[in-house]
């Protein structure tokens, strides 16, 4: 039509399938806001890459600020997709200055001193730099291997195209022209080039947003949606764990923690109260341990926390701190009865089940309960005893 090969329109089509691709797995998974930048940049680049398609078409002043802006757009919402995905903002105004220099200079090297050779040696090594500070400027929160291959392939890549620019206009520099780059080796490795780095990107990028939703499908059926604590399968899914997590550690501690008295809050103050007093006592557990303990909703009202390597003498010290804490937070609306919660402590040793523990930790909470609330009660001491710590 343009002295185009129909060959060409097959990039832009790859672009529009994969924006077509991340739109869709963003509308099945909208906590991943970095989706729609994908989508966005991928559906540029298809704009930008029928543009070229068109060139021969179009006046060359006009296609110069339409195609050009085009891919510096696609570049630029292919980098704020990745600063989005591991960071969770965008450095707009490094990216807003890149692309304004990349312009500028294709500005001055159309007006001021036309040269297409330099001009298309800026437009290659500027997305080429830009993406370049996209993965190094992101080291840091790249850490799985999946994060570590988009990484050397971008950084790869952006070598690559300034590379490549380099050894192709040193080989058509003398007989590059406006007329006839649509169909020079320039413009058409450039389309190879970018169609495979399309296919390669968008296959991790898939590859990695698949995983991300299988964790926090995983995170999510592992979770209590009240509290955030584990719930049983989450506990099973972290016990079956520990071994490989920590090897060779002998004896862990488990501890049992009820509230007190939970059914009068609810009945004198509301479901909704008590959900809050729940959601509190998760938080101050959640607070008070340390990292690596696990909080579980063992029931309605009713908590177990492992304490990975801890003794039993580590784990009373923390149900005191919890109950203590508890015993002194106020509650809105909660005037006249007193929130307070009982702690059963057991010992676990690491070669024996949990539910044997727990079983302990149930007994000693019973007895702490017995003993008058508001207390934490040991596995084998004596209510007495256990009492004295109240
Ligand atoms: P005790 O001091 O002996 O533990 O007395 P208690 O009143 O706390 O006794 P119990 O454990 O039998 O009562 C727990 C109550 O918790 C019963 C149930 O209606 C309520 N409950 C269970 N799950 C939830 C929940 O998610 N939200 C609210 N608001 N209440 C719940
Ligand atoms: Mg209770
Ligand atoms: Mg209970």
């Amino acid at each position: 039509m343009f002295g185009q090969s129909y060959f060409q329109l097959i990039s832009p089509l790859i672009f529009l399938v994969f924006s077509l691709g991340f739109a869709l797995l963003w509308h099945y998974a909208r906590y991943i806001r970095a989706l729609r930048l994908f989508s966005l940049s991928y559906f540029l680049g298809a704009c930008a890459m029928m543009g070229d398609f068109l060139r021969n078409a179009m006046d060359p002043v006009v296609a110069i600020y339409i195609i050009n802006p085009l891919y510096v757009a696609t570049s630029v919402t292919f980098c704020a997709g990745l600063f989005t995905f591991y960071r969770g903002g965008v450095p707009w105004r490094a990216l807003a200055a890149q692309s304004a220099v990349i312009l500028l200079a294709l500005s001055w090297f159309k007006f001021v001193q036309e040269d297409i050779v330099i001009r298309t040696m800026v437009m290659n090594a500027g997305a080429a730099v830009m993406l370049g500070y996209a993965a190094i400027e992101l080291r840091r929160d790249m850490h799985r291997l999946v994060d570590r291959i988009l990484q050397a392939f971008v950084l790869i890549y952006s070598f690559h195209m300034i590379l490549r620019t380099l050894v192709v206009l040193w080989y058509e520099h003398q007989t590059l022209t406006e007329a006839n780059y649509a169909d020079s080796v320039a413009a058409l490795s450039l389309y190879f080039a970018l169609s495979i780095a399309a296919l390669a990107l968008a296959g991790i990028l898939f590859v990695m947003f698949g995983m991300e939703i299988v964790s926090n499908l995983t995170r999510t059926s592992w979770t209590d949606p009240l509290t955030g604590a584990l719930n049983r399968r989450g506990l099973d899914a972290r016990v079956a764990a520990l071994p490989t997590e920590m090897p060779g550690t002998a004896a862990h501690a488990v501890v049992l923690a009820d509230i007190d008295r939970f059914k009068k809050i609810n009945d004198q103050y509301g479901h909704e109260a008590g959900d809050r007093v729940i959601t509190q006592f998760a938080r101050i557990l959640t607070c008070a341990a340390r990292e690596g303990d696990f909080i579980v909703r063992w029931g309605g009202e009713e908590f177990m926390v492992v304490m990975p390597g801890a003794d039993v003498a580590m784990a009373r010290l923390f149900a005191e701190t919890v109950r203590a804490g508890f015993e002194a937070q106020r509650h809105d609306g909660i005037t006249d009865v007193a929130v307070t919660a009982s702690f059963g402590v057991a010992a676990w040793p690491a070669s024996r089940p949990i539910a044997d523990s727990a079983h302990l930790a149930d007994r000693a909470l019973y007895r702490a309960k017995r003993g008058g609330r508001n207390r934490v009660c040991v596995q084998g001491e004596s209510d007495l005893h256990s009492a004295a710590v109240a």
